[in-house]
């Protein structure tokens, strides 16, 4: 998988300690989040951009479903729902769409075909998303991007 070097996703400390605790309260299910914040586009030189998400909010979906990601994308209803309420009251763009493995953090099959599936829907939202996946065990994460029909690796940057 490409490394996409100009997708920089910043993630303060405190984002990253409530992921940690979605993760475990979780357990032994696979935990399901929404990250909010701003996006910056920096022009680095004639047509060339860099783009910075810069995390802000993290919404733990709480689920009994043993697959909570499966479900949030199979109700685009809801996904709809949670993003119109936190969009509306807190004036913040979705950036990412968080769930964790019980161990690795790279996209399976069915995480691929969902970031296409949602990158190609109408929830125009959900476009440019990052998808984050958390690894139960060591709880490191990486994150990915799909666009012109691609799964990109980006950056993520913990910030204090
Ligand atoms: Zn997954």
């Amino acid at each position: 998988m490409k490394l996409q070097e100009d997708i920089i996703f910043r993630i303060p400390k405190e984002i990253y300690s409530k992921a940690i605790d979605c993760v475990n309260n979780a357990h032994p299910y696979e935990a399901c989040a929404l990250i909010f914040g701003n996006k910056e586009e920096i022009k680095i030189a004639e047509n060339n951009y860099r783009y910075e998400y810069i995390g802000m909010k993290f919404i733990c979906i709480e689920s009994d479903n043993k697959s909570s990601i499966a479900f949030l994308i199979k109700n685009e209803e809801k996904l709809n729902t949670i993003f119109l309420e936190i969009s509306k009251n807190l004036n913040m763009k979705l950036l990412s769409i968080f769930h964790s493995h019980p161990s690795g953090n790279h996209p399976s099959t069915t995480d691929k075909k969902n970031m296409k599936m949602l990158e190609k829907s109408n929830l125009n939202a959900f476009r440019y998303s990052i998808w984050t996946i958390m690894d139960s065990q060591d709880k490191s994460m990486k994150g990915y991007i799909y666009y012109n029909n691609e799964i990109y690796q980006i950056q993520i940057k913990r910030e204090n």
